[in-house]
């Protein structure tokens, strides 16, 4: 994103000032409060500017959809804030690809992902012209007795480039042992994607999605140069440009550790373009899958502090967001740190002498701590911490543990003088929605197994 840039927006409020004010327009406007002690927040300018700074990078390829991946903001009004800069979608279940046509995607820049696709999933699909990426040669079996001639879906097969780990394991999709696409150095399976494109013409795009955060830029570009070739061996033995486009996947990383948005998306196209210097020249049509780095740093977690407490020697403010909220950081703390701010009960910013503080959450097991002995002026009962660059996979993606609820997701604006609007994307999780959840419908229906059967 670019909002941080001064030589692209000269007159955006800065990235911190910009969260001080909507914070304190939060509490002022009841939105945050001891109603409601923890809510996420959508900077929309920001949104614009990211996928802005997305496609310029992008500009010199003729042709190139970029999709948001959906898991990264599974929320509708984002989807259609993307959907209207210009933006496609990538879906991984039936419920995204319900959110993204809610969202207003057309069917033909959604893409669908995902390695546990039923037969009714994919028939969906392919009858809406939605493109499929199938993630193994079983699936594209299942597609050859579901696909009709005259289905508009773009069809294309997931290849593991098996270039190797990032830093964090569990979000490294190209390793030797992946779960995810065609192993493509196991023995044998060039050779069996080879034959699979040469028995399926209308098989025409190639897909990878190297890593997510923590995979170096480099990484990402080998495992796109390896699928890159393999399009070109393809296309070879076809004698044809069978092979259309390449689905290049997502993965840039976010600098989590300050305001600066490193590595950008044209550092991420200057690497590409080392690994493969014709990639962008248009003979394939490019797809994008650019998740955290259009919304991570676009968004923010602020939660009301209910108590502090000292236990051991260490000082612990005992906050309303914890692992339902911030499910990574919590459960991997050394992979996902965040920056956390403090605030007064007005939304003002804490200053004074820093003191070594556990930020803890709601949720009832001993390891729900955000941060960790961090230098925080000292907090106190109805301070406010803010949780920094959440806009992805945090408050979108909450975990039900405890019962607790979903919490509101606002929107918002900031004018140069430094006036706030706020939008509702979602309005906080309710009692009655949790009691659903919770099987009300059934709420008999055990006791009553144990009855005799009649
Ligand atoms: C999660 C995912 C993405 C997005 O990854 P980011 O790291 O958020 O950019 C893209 N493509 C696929 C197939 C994914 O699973």
């Amino acid at each position: 994103m670019i909002s941080g840039s001064p030589t692209l927006s000269p007159s955006r409020t800065p990235a911190a000032a910009r969260v001080t004010d909507v914070v304190r327009h939060a509490v002022a406007a009841g939105a945050l409060g001891p109603e409601h002690p923890v809510a996420g927040f959508v900077d929309v300018e920001g949104v614009r500017d990211s996928v802005a700074a997305l496609h310029r990078a992008f500009a010199p390829a003729p042709r190139v959809l970029h999709t948001f991946a959906a898991k990264a903001a599974s929320l509708i009004p984002v989807l259609r804030l993307l959907a209207g800069q210009g933006m496609g979608c990538e879906v991984a279940s039936p419920g995204e690809l319900r959110l993204a046509l809610e969202a207003g995607f057309a069917a033909g820049d959604i893409v669908l992902d995902s390695p546990a696709k039923t037969r009714a999933e994919l028939a969906h699909a392919l009858a809406l012209g939605v493109a499929v990426n199938a993630d193994n040669l079983d699936e594209l079996r299942r597609i050859d007795a579901l696909r009709s001639p005259a289905s508009a879906s773009v069809v294309g097969l997931r290849v593991n480039p098996q270039v190797g780990t990032g830093s964090i394991g569990a979000m490294s999709t190209a390793t030797a042992t992946s779960k995810f696409g065609v192993a493509l150095r196991d023995p044998g399976n060039r050779e069996r994607v080879v034959r699979a494109f040469a028995e399926r013409p209308w098989l025409t795009r190639l897909h990878a999605h190297v890593g997510s955060q923590g995979c170096p830029l480099e990484l990402i570009a080998a495992g796109v140069a390896e699928t890159y070739l393999l399009a070109e061996e393809v296309n070879a033995l076809a004698g044809r440009r069978q092979i259309t486009s390449l689905d290049i996947g997502g993965g840039l990383p976010v600098n989590f550790a300050g305001d600066a948005d490193t590595p950008t998306f044209a550092e991420y196209v200057a690497a590409l373009r080392a690994a493969v210097p014709d990639l962008l020249d248009g003979r394939y049509a490019l797809v994008t899958e650019f998740g955290r780095s259009l919304l991570a740093k676009n968004g923010f977690i602020a939660a009301l502090v209910e108590y502090t407490k000292d236990a051991g020697g260490r000082r612990i403010a005992i906050t309303h967001a914890g692992a339902q909220v911030a499910t990574r950081t919590v459960l991997m703390p050394d992979a996902w740190p965040l920056r956390v701010a403090a605030f007064d009960a007005a939304g003002r910013p804490k200053d004074g002498p820093l003191l070594a503080q556990d930020v803890a959450g709601p949720c009832c097991f001993a390891g729900d701590v955000v941060a960790h002995a961090r230098e925080l002026p000292e907090l106190a009962e109805g301070d406010i911490v803010v949780l920094r660059d959440t806009g992805a996979y945090y408050f979108s993606t909450p975990w039900a543990y405890n019962s607790l609820p979903y919490p509101a997701v606002h929107g918002f604006t900031v004018a140069d003088g430094g006036e706030v609007r706020l939008a509702t994307v979602r309005p906080e999780q309710t009692l009655d929605e949790i009691a659903a959840a919770g099987g009300l419908a059934h709420a008999g229906a055990l006791a009553a197994l144990l009855e005799p059967a009649r």
